[in-house]
């Protein structure tokens, strides 16, 4: 299947009738804001951008001014009113449609507004062979079935279940026609067994982590984290003094003195370490690797770099450019500038030319003018790893 390719048209209902009670507040979660926009918005938007022509939102009591700016610069959106149930909320949205008579149609809960493109189209195009498509995910951690007195009576098979997510899509003239017939004693967990309780066939189709569904006031709490930029500072000095090794930005370099401290000294690479930990919030060198651990002593900086990298991505970041500056008197830097840059690249798998490595002296005055000693100081800037959704 290629996802690049134009979809074929289909239609949308987002469902926001809910009251959204868990997260607490006077506002319905579906109008609370969430990075920037309301719940509901981020749903409209992701599927007018997949092409969805007309989008129904079914949603309770909203007032004038809230219903225009969740729509606004939108053409194609109709409203239905809400029912009792999420099932009869879904019916009204489907019969909104009934005028336009969609042959596809995507069925998505508001409360779940990071919706990846790759998903709409793989619903989307699984409907050219099947009445109905969900987005799955598989189980990943192991299942118990909870016994009377709060003990395990059993254990379930995780290999045949998975997590169901919406939107769900659907051949809306089957979809219409399985919730007309429902026989309404029982209200269904989805649509997907609406559907299959006609004998229609539902593929399914890879969901994604993203989609997942927000429940708790916690979950709108979240939020700063994911800010599409952060940056860092890192400074750093060690004493200059004879019969060390000198390394920075882990080059060797041959000099008379080199740089004293508990590790390998490299101050160049302490700095970068220390402005990318400060940029995601998580401490100091010293945090991680304390001088009091003896697996530390003489270690390689590169590995404190490389640590600081990873941290960063299991944050949701990833490094954007470095910009260091060595302050010392002696020795000079500019004919080492290409390997340091090129290290800098292979530890942070950044590409060189993202890398700035500059230097200074300060004039033969305070420490680094004596020669007792070497600073650096780094500036990181970090993105959000989430893609264009
Ligand atoms: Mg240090």
């Amino acid at each position: 299947m290629n996802e690049a390719s134009p979809l074929p048209p289909f239609s949308a209902v987002i469902v926001a009738a809910g009251k959204g009670l868990r997260v607490g507040g006077d506002t319905p979660k579906q109008l609370r804001e969430y990075r920037g926009k309301t719940l509901t918005r981020h749903s409209l938007d992701a599927l007018a951008a997949a092409g969805a022509d007309p989008i129904v939102i079914v949603h309770g009591k909203i007032d004038e001014d809230a219903a225009k700016q969740l729509t606004a610069g939108l053409d194609n959106v109709l409203w239905a009113a809400g029912g009792a149930t999420r099932q009869a909320s879904v019916r009204s949205g489907l019969e909104a449609l009934a005028f336009a008579s969609p042959d596809r149609v995507l069925i998505h809960d508001a409360a779940r507004p990071d919706l990846p493109q790759s998903v709409i189209a793989r619903l989307v195009n699984a409907l050219d062979e099947h009445c109905g498509a969900i987005p799955t995910l598989p189980v990943v951690d192991s299942l118990a079935v909870a016994g009377d007195a709060g003990t395990m009576a059993g254990k379930a098979d995780r290999d045949s279940l998975r997590r169901v997510q919406t939107p769900q899509a659907f051949r809306y003239k089957a979809i219409l026609e399985a919730h007309r017939s429902w026989s309404g004693a029982l209200d269904a967990g989805d649509d997907a067994q609406v559907l299959s309780a006609t004998g229609g066939s539902v593929a399914l189709v890879d969901g994604d982590e993203r989609l997942k569904k927000i429940t708790f006031a916690e979950d709108f709490m979240d939020q700063p984290r994911a800010a599409p930029y952060r940056v860092g500072q890192g400074y750093d000095v060690h004493r200059l003094v004879e019969g060390e090794e000198l390394w920075l930005c882990g080059v060797k370099l041959d000099h008379t003195h080199g740089l004293a401290g508990h590790s390998d000294a490299d101050v160049a690479l302490h700095a970068i370490t220390d402005a990318i930990l400060g940029a995601v919030g998580e401490g100091d060198i010293g945090t991680h690797f304390p001088p009091s651990d003896p697996r530390w002593a003489g270690a390689r900086s590169g590995q404190f770099l490389e640590h600081a990298v990873n941290l960063a991505k299991q944050a949701g970041y990833q490094i954007g450019n470095i910009d260091l500056t060595i302050i010392c008197e002696a020795p000079r830097i500019g004919p080492h500038r290409p390997k340091m840059r090129s290290e800098l690249a292979k530890l942070t798998s950044l590409h060189p030319s993202a890398i700035s490595v500059k230097a200074t002296t300060t004039e033969r005055l305070g420490f680094t003018g004596r020669g007792e000693g070497i600073a650096a100081q780094a500036l990181v800037s970090l993105s959000s790893l989430e893609t264009a959704l």
